[in-house]
């Protein structure tokens, strides 16, 4: 994701607040009442931990390098064993510094796949090519691991897979992995490639009547796993998207989630805004305050089981509150 640099339709529409927020909110139904509180799932942190160790065992694990591609396979693998429906979403782009074509997929595990209301809990799986924050420039050689920058959103969506099976929730669920969110070399650059490729696929089958099933919500994970986690909400999350914000706060703070803070955030450009611009009202889960953020020191050591499974708490909690009538 982007410290800076918005995008300009979308600040235009964050002014604008009063008609954007209207408008994707309508589709977002009002908070369930408090008298429903269903349980979160068991996560078990410790196997979410084992899982963001298994995924740094890789290696760097940038778009288009084979990494990558291990990744994808080993996720695949795992999403089917726990029952779900698993396809990939080729797409291309190209390599910023030669323009060579590179492949890339995102992943898609469906639970429920025959309900027509969907929900998307996404991760990007890409890392950043090299630690480019390293102040000393003989230290952006170092192979960057993303353990919290890649790696924590997609063990946590594997610790979530254990538990989607007979959750109850109303809803399909679509656990997504996109790639691309940052084959960038220096600070400017096309990112978000794979959230905007589902995107495109998504907008278009609504547009050419051929979806067969609307997504509700979306939640993207991202660096959740700092040991000192502190998940403030997000600016662009909470102008686009107030109602879900505050529906996952409303679990955090019912959970006693201390790591969901009540306070407004940075901005932070990330994969929820090609959703958003898709007409999913969609939100970042994200903490951005983390002193290792694209350096070589992003490692499973700066990383804690228990915070990945606080998020999995709230974020189980959530799918299970009972809904009104169906959107
Ligand atoms: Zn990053």
């Amino acid at each position: 994701m982007r410290r800076r640099g918005l995008w300009a339709c979308l600040i235009i529409l964050g002014m604008l607040a009063g008609v954007g927020v209207t408008m994707l909110s309508r589709s977002w139904t009002t908070p369930a009442k408090a008298a429903a509180a269903p349980a979160p799932a068991p996560i078990d942190a410790a196997r979410a931990y084992g899982y963001l160790k298994a995924i740094c065992g890789l290696g760097p694990r940038p778009a288009g390098s084979a990494a990558n591609t291990r990744q994808r396979a080993m996720v695949a693998a795992h999403f089917k064993k726990m029952g779900a429906a698993v396809r990939e979403q080729p797409f291309e782009a190209n390599d910023p510094r030669t323009g060579a074509k590179v492949a890339m997929a995102n992943l898609i595990a469906a639970w429920y796949p025959e309900r027509t209301q969907r929900v998307v809990l996404g991760a990007h799986y890409d890392t950043r090519p090299f630690p480019d924050q390293e102040l000393d420039p003989a230290r952006r050689s170092l192979p960057f691991l993303g353990a919290n920058d890649g790696a924590s959103g997609v063990a946590l969506l594997m610790e979530i897979a254990h538990h989607l099976d007979g959750l109850p929730t109303p809803w399909g669920v679509d656990l997504i992995l996109f790639d691309g969110e940052e084959l960038v070399y220096g600070q400017e650059g096309e990112y978000f490639l794979g959230s905007k490729a589902f995107a495109r696929a998504y907008d278009e089958s609504v547009r050419s009547r051929r979806a067969t099933s609307r997504y509700v919500a979306a939640l993207v994970l991202d660096m959740v796993g700092d040991r000192n986690l502190q998940i403030d909400q997000e600016q662009h999350s909470y102008n686009f998207t107030f109602n879900l914000v505050q529906e996952v706060w409303g679990v955090a703070r019912r959970l006693k989630a201390t790591a969901f803070r009540n306070r407004i955030g940075m901005a932070v450009n990330d994969d929820h805004l090609p959703l958003i611009e898709a007409g999913i009202p969609a939100i970042d889960l994200i903490d951005f305050d983390y002193p290792y953020w694209h350096t070589a020191r992003d490692l499973p050591e700066q990383c804690s089981g228990e915070s990945l499974a606080q998020v999995g708490r709230v974020v189980t909690a959530w799918l299970a509150q009972p809904r009104p009538q169906q959107r």
